[in-house]
């Protein structure tokens, strides 16, 4: 039988890649997040190509009933939720002492709490079927820092811990929930931080993406939105049974210094 997928913020980037490489396994989805609604629907329709069905829920994920509406949905259309890919994630990059009071607590909503409130409803039917996946996608900033990213590096390192609390309350049930931790990766969200860093570093854009992004990517190359939903198929996969409570780096050896 077909795998039942939700991805939070799955109408662009690394989310709506993960949803391509869940689709192409004929895994039914739901797919959520904004954009013009045109848009949305084409990549909806575009998932149902390889066999699976693909429903879209337009959970804002600052707001815990629609997000408790979101995996309540999944679970009536689909029978339940097999996988749970925690994605959805906004940035906003500023020196800590003029960070917008609001942007802090939206990016605490969506990158963090917004994970609380997906696990804590799907946990229980995936306790009932004695299985499931929780994948997280957190950041290299959930191990290591950079400067103006206050709200975004303790929102992702607070995922980490998340991640490992759960992953020894569910281990029994055969749930297993861990972290991807990509470096930049080159999707709406990375681009549209680009002038806010430039401007806090006083350099241009160029030298945001050369000295800034790819200084400490080893391979001075950016990560693939590919490779990052290869990891996500692979901790979904029975393979990965035993892989629980940790992260998964895919930054080009970012965090290996
Ligand atoms: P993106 O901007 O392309 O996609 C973000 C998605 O989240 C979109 O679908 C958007 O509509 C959705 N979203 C935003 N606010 C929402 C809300 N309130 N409710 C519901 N959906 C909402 O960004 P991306 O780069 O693909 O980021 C996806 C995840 O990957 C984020 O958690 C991000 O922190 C993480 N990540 C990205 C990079 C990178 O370099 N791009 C690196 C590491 C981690």
């Amino acid at each position: 039988m077909a795998r039942t997928v939700v991805i939070t913020g799955s109408t662009s980037g690394i989310g709506l890649g993960i949803a391509k490489a869940f689709a192409a396994e004929g895994a039914n989805l739901v797919i959520n997040g904004f954009g013009p609604a045109d848009e949305i629907e084409a990549n909806r329709k575009g998932l149902e190509a390889h066999g699976g069905k693909s429903i879209y829920h337009g959970a804002d994920m600052t707001k815990p009933a629609e997000i408790a509406d979101l995996i309540a949905t999944a679970e009536k259309t689909f029978g339940g939720v097999d996988v749970l890919v925690n994605n959805a994630g906004i940035q906003h990059v500023s020196p800590v002492e003029d960070f917008p009071i609001d942007k802090w607590d939206q990016i605490i909503a969506i990158n963090l709490n917004s994970s609380f409130h997906t696990i804590r409803a799907a946990v229980p039917g995936m306790k009932a079927r004695k299985k499931g996946r929780i994948i997280n996608v957190a950041s290299a900033h959930a191990l290591v820092a950079s400067p103006y990213k206050s709200a975004y590096v303790a929102a992702k390192h607070g995922i980490m811990g998340l991640t490992k609390s759960v992953a020894l309350e569910v281990a029994e049930f055969g749930i297993t929930i861990n972290a991807i931790c990509p470096g930049y990766v080159l999707t709406p969200l990375v681009e549209k931080q680009i002038p806010d860093t430039a401007k806090a570093r006083g350099i241009s854009e160029e030298q945001v993406k050369t000295d800034v992004m790819l200084r400490l990517q080893a391979t001075k190359e950016f990560v693939a939105i590919e490779e990052v939903a290869a990891t996500a198929i692979f901790l979904a996969s029975d393979a990965a049974r035993q892989i629980t409570g940790t992260s998964i780096s895919i930054d080009g050896g970012w965090t290996a210094q």
